[in-house]
């Protein structure tokens, strides 16, 4: 499917998991894209994985915690490519799990808001004035099931990810009539690397947290992510879209 054909994206956390099969699936499209990501050696691997010619990708090394870094991401993106279309803020991970809000460290909640939530609102900042002054386009910012409801041991992950909603539906409100769709997408547990390394007796027992009864895959979450930035999605914005096996339905 040529749906992003003269297109460019920008995805972050594009080394690993979700980022990696959304890149892919954007590259598919006939996007150009930038794979972004703080661990330098795995998203040069992906890019040269993806697009061995080098053509339509850009490697990117940034960390989203510094909003210097993701200017210079937007900057680097824009000389390359020339112009930046959609974009997908999905670098995040969950900090330590296990500790109540009672018990949790200043310095991880910090580390965790951070890239989670500040990486956001940095990656919106630099993007959304790329876009317009490239004709317009759309953002999808990654959320989690865990940031629509509540889940013990995690409040640094939980506030992050409830967080992005907000700033989601704001920034698409303002954007609304300005040529930029801003949505956001609620994963449930999705077998990525870290979450497939599990015991497999812990990796049963969060496939049936889901009444489909197992996790979903990285490409099931790209192919929402490639509705939600294309102009199929024309009249979305502002919403969370959730993609569970119907974790949050009961
Ligand atoms: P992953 O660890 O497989 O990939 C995340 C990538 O982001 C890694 O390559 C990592 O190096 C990169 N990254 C981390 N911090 C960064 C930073 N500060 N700057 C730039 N890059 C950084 O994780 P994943 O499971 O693919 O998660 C991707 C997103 O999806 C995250 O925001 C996560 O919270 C969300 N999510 C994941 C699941 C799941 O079950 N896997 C569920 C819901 C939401």
């Amino acid at each position: 499917m040529s749906d992003f054909a003269g297109k460019v994206a920008i995805v972050t956390g594009a080394g690993s998991g979700i980022g990696e099969a959304i890149a892919k699936r954007l590259l598919a499209g006939g996007a150009r894209v930038a794979l972004v990501d703080i661990q330098a050696d795995r998203v040069q691997a992906v890019a040269a994985r993806f697009d061995p010619s080098g053509a339509s990708t850009l490697a990117v090394t940034a960390d989203v915690s510094d909003a210097r870094a993701v200017e210079e991401m937007v900057a680097q993106t824009l000389t390359r490519f020339g112009a930046l279309h959609v974009a997908v803020n999905n670098a995040g991970f969950t900090g330590q799990v296990g500790v109540n809000t009672g018990e949790y460290a200043p310095e991880e909640w910090r580390r965790v808001l951070a890239t989670n939530l500040d990486g956001i609102f940095h990656g919106l900042r630099f993007e959304l004035p790329a876009i317009q002054a490239s004709g317009g386009g759309a953002i999808v910012n990654m959320t989690s099931a865990a940031g629509l409801v509540g889940v013990e041991g995690e409040p640094a992950y939980v506030a992050s990810k409830h967080g992005i909603v907000g700033l989601t539906r704001a920034a698409a409100l303002e954007y609304a009539t300005k040529g930029v769709r801003i949505n956001a997408i609620a994963p449930g547990f999705i077998a990525t690397p870290d979450v497939l390394a599990m015991p497999a007796k812990e990796r049963g027992a969060v496939a049936a947290l889901h009444p489909m009864g197992r996790m979903g895959e990285p490409h099931e979450v790209a192919e929402l992510t490639a509705f939600l930035l294309s102009d199929r999605a024309s009249f979305i914005t502002g919403s969370v879209h959730v993609i569970d096996g119907g974790y949050s339905a009961r």
